[in-house]
């Protein structure tokens, strides 16, 4: 059994990160990047944006497609930034502006209301079938950052269960052991695998 999936990402670390996990878990797997025309994510979830990409890059080349989207969801904040965690403070990727004004919009806020997680919706389009899994990272917003580790939230988010360190502070193995990333991986290797089966 063997399959070619293009990932709609023009991020060659994500297409290599993709082809690692997963090729492991799915043999006979091969990610392809996909080099198309990217269409406006105007959705309204992480699962609509995901879907949104994985289509236009299943129309363009023929293949089965997946795409992912991702993002910090804060309780208090009713689960904002969310899909907008790329460009919260108004810059597309101005991780450490982002990151400050979060923080910022935080500032009054008490210990115990400072919950969230990071998100992570993983969606592949395979031959008119579509499916969407999400893998969820619970923890609570820091008040300052820490840790050299990671990009975007992760120097402000402390995980759940790893002992008060950020995420920017866990060792790059750890965080690909237990993250939302790696949960949404995790939760998409049936449907990859019943889509190698197919062909
Ligand atoms: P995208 O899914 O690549 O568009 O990422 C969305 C945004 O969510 C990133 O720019 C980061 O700000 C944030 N984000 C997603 N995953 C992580 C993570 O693992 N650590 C820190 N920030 C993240």
């Amino acid at each position: 059994m063997s399959v070619r999936v293009v990932l709609a990402t023009h991020n060659a670390h994500k297409a290599a990160e993709f082809q690692r996990i997963l090729a492991a878990a799915v043999p006979g797997l091969e990610i392809v990047a996909y080099d198309g025309p990217e269409p406006v994510e105007d959705g309204a979830s992480f699962a609509e944006n995901a879907l949104i990409k994985a289509r236009a890059a299943a129309r363009h080349t023929g293949l089965p497609a997946m795409a992912d989207d991702s993002g910090i969801c804060v309780d208090v904040m009713g689960g904002a930034p969310g899909i907008f965690s790329a460009r919260w403070s108004g810059r597309h990727g101005a991780d450490r502006e982002n990151l400050e004004l979060l923080l910022a919009q935080l500032a009054d806020v008490p210990d115990r209301l400072r919950t969230g997680h990071f998100s992570c919706t993983i969606a592949l389009v395979s031959r008119g079938t579509e499916h969407a899994v999400e893998g969820v990272w619970p923890g609570t917003i820091a008040r300052e950052p820490r840790g050299e580790n990671g990009f975007g939230y992760d120097p402000i988010f402390l995980p759940d269960g790893e002992g008060g360190r950020s995420a920017a502070e866990l060792d790059p193995e750890r965080k690909n052991a237990v993250s939302h990333r790696a949960r949404a991986f995790a939760a998409i290797i049936p449907s990859l695998t019943a889509s190698a089966s197919a062909s």
